[in-house]
This record gives C-alpha cells, structure tokens and sequence, in this order.
C-alpha cells in the first residue's frame, strides 16, 4: 500500500516535470504561443509550473515506462487511460496546456489541461485517484502560500486561468475549485488558513447560481470573526478578462467593495420582490430566516435577526421564537 503510494506520489512527480520540459522544446512552441496571447509571463508560468502534454497518443507513458513506472500505477493515478473493449491505453493528456495541481506542501497531485483550440472538452482534469480529491484540493492555493508570508483574505474564482491571471497581475490569493462547486470542506480548509473569503465568479448564469450556491455552503461556518464576501463580476466577464482590461487597482477595488454577506442575503431575498404587500414581505421574511436558520449562534445571527426585524417592522423577539419552534420541530 504505502508503496504503492510513493510509486504515485513519484509518477506525478515526474509527470510534471516532463510537461515542463515539452513547453520549453520545440514540441511546445504552439503552447508558448499560446500562453504569451493569454498575457502569462514566462514568471507566472515558473510559478506555477505550467507545462505542455505533446500530442502523441504514448509520449508519457513511454517517458514514465522507461523510469520503472508501470503501467497500471499510470492508469490508477489517472494519466493513462484503459480501454476495456478494445484493450487499448493512451495517454489521457495530449495536445494541452497543463496545470498542475498541487497539494498544500506543493507535492503534484493531479492535472488540469487546456485545449488551445476549440476543441471540447475546454479543460480535462485528472480523475479522483489515491492522492486527488476534487471535493477537497483547491488549484492556487499552496501558491498562494508560497507568494504571501501572512495571509490575510483568500479570493475563491473559478478557473484555473483566473488564477494564474490575478498573480501575474499582482493579485496573488486567488483559489479555484475544480470544476465543481465550493464544498463545506473546501471552504473549511480556508477558514483554517484566513478569516475573511471573497467569492468571486463568473459575470454569467453559471456563475450567479454557484453564487447562491456558495451563501448556503458558507453560513453554518460563519463563526463570530470569519467574514464572506461576494463579489459580483460585470455581464460577460470573469476575473481574468476583467483584471486584463482594468488592471489590478481596479480589481483590488473591487474586492474591497464587495458585498458582506449579510448584505447579498438580503438583496437575495428582496430581488424580485416589491415589498408593498404583506404577502411578499411575508416570502422575504421567510427566506431570510431560513438563511439565518443556518447561522451558527452567535452575534451575527442576532444582528441579522434584528435587521431583519427592522425591515420588516416585526419585533425581532417574534423571529426569535419563530426561530426556536423550527429548532424543536427539527429536533
Ligand atoms: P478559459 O479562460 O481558459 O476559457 P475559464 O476558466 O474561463 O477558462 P470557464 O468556462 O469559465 O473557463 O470554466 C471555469 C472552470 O470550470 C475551468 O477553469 C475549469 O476548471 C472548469 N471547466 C470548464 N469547462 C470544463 C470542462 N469541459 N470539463 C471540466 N472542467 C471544466
Ligand atoms: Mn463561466
Ligand atoms: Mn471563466
Ligand atoms: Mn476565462
């Protein structure tokens, strides 16, 4: 077992390093390209050790096999892939930009890779293995620890060019999540790291519902002292063609406005609404509630109770009790 898991630890290692050395060759003058017309210096790629997977359907394979590293361990750790009908196995990464992913020790334990065509998928990641669990890892953040001595905020975007955008544009405490969603475990290990998170995602549909998303997973962690921020990008932007376009005092500014959440949770509920009625006051109310619902106890819980109360012009014992009767009935 633990064997087998050095061997991975290894092959990725070594798999990284590869890419690196296939972006620097002749082989890599299409990605180099490719990086240049997406603004990223030869720096900000060292940093974050971007590299090149050739086109060739055996170049990693054959590269690993003749370093000792057999094939099913390359299948097990997702970069090669087996075919059970035809008994075929390839290379899963060919023809990208690659993004390694590294854990927070800065040990390689899976990759993203880019098309730098129009080809689909836009991005492949490496599948869930040993050492890689998308549900946990963040891309971004051992970086963000290498590059900050304290730490103070984190940005969570959602891609991975978004990351690697904001540090070549100075702004170096950006995390993405995989592809997926924020998860509570996700937005824990942050908590451990920093007090304050801002979300930050993309200007479009997709990003505004991970926004949502987002609020429900953080509020059982807003302990007294954590802040969550949100961070709503112009239609049609995201955080790199953003940061491109204004520069980074910009979008510094803009994180220092960004909504507190206390703020979106209340916009949230009202949008749409008019609040003329009693009925509709009555559905704001109540969606409000059931956010709050989910705060821990604590001073925020109350203050958003008595906000709530004095928009609503219900005493905020009201919602109190309201509160505790849903807290037997769950019980
Ligand atoms: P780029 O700027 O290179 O086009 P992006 O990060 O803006 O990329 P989005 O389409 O906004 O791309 O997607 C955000 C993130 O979601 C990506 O960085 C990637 O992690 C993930 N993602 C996007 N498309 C795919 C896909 N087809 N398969 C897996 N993950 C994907
Ligand atoms: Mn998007
Ligand atoms: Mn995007
Ligand atoms: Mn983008």
């Amino acid at each position: 077992r633990e064997k087998q898991r050095q061997e991975g630890v290894n092959l990725m290692e070594l798999s990284a390093s590869f890419f690196r050395e296939r972006l620097r060759m002749p082989e890599g003058k299409a990605a180099r390209d490719y990086l240049h017309a997406r603004g990223l210096s030869p720096e900000i790629q060292e940093d974050f050790a971007i590299g090149y997977a050739p086109e060739a359907w055996d170049a990693l394979k054959r590269h690993l096999g003749e370093r000792g590293v057999s094939e099913s361990v390359q299948i097990e750790y997702g970069l090669l892939i087996h075919r059970e009908d035809s008994g075929r196995r390839y290379d899963r990464f060919r023809d990208r930009v690659i993004f390694p992913i590294r854990d927070i020790k800065g040990r390689t334990i899976a990759f993203g890779g880019r098309v730098m065509g129009d080809a689909k998928p836009k991005y492949l990641n490496s599948p869930e293995t040993p050492v890689f669990h998308k549900g946990r890892e963040l891309y971004g953040l051992y970086e963000a620890r290498q590059a900050n001595r304290h730490l103070e905020r984190l940005l969570i975007v959602e891609g991975y060019m978004d990351v690697v955008a904001l540090a070549q544009f100075g702004i170096r405490n950006a995390v993405a999540t995989l592809g997926t969603a924020a998860s509570e475990t996700h937005l824990q290990r942050l908590f451990r790291l920093v007090d304050e998170v801002v979300f930050c995602f993309d200007g479009d549909r997709a990003g505004r519902q991970a926004a949502t998303r987002a609020l429900e997973t953080v509020l059982p962690l807003m302990i007294d002292g954590r802040q969550a921020r949100f961070l709503f990008l112009p239609e049609g932007d995201d955080p790199d063609t953003l940061v491109r376009r204004e520069g980074e005092a910009a979008f510094q500014n803009r994180i220092t406005c960004a909504s507190p959440l206390s703020e979106f949770l209340f916009e949230q509920a009202a949008e749409g609404r008019d609040l003329g009625s009693i009925e509709s006051r009555e559905r704001y109310a109540s969606q409000v509630l059931k956010a709050v619902e989910r705060l821990p106890d604590g001073v925020l819980k109350s203050l958003m109770l008595s906000e709530l109360a004095s928009r609503t012009g219900v005493e905020t014992s009201r919602f109190e009790a309201l509160l505790n009767r849903h807290d037997t009935a769950s019980a």
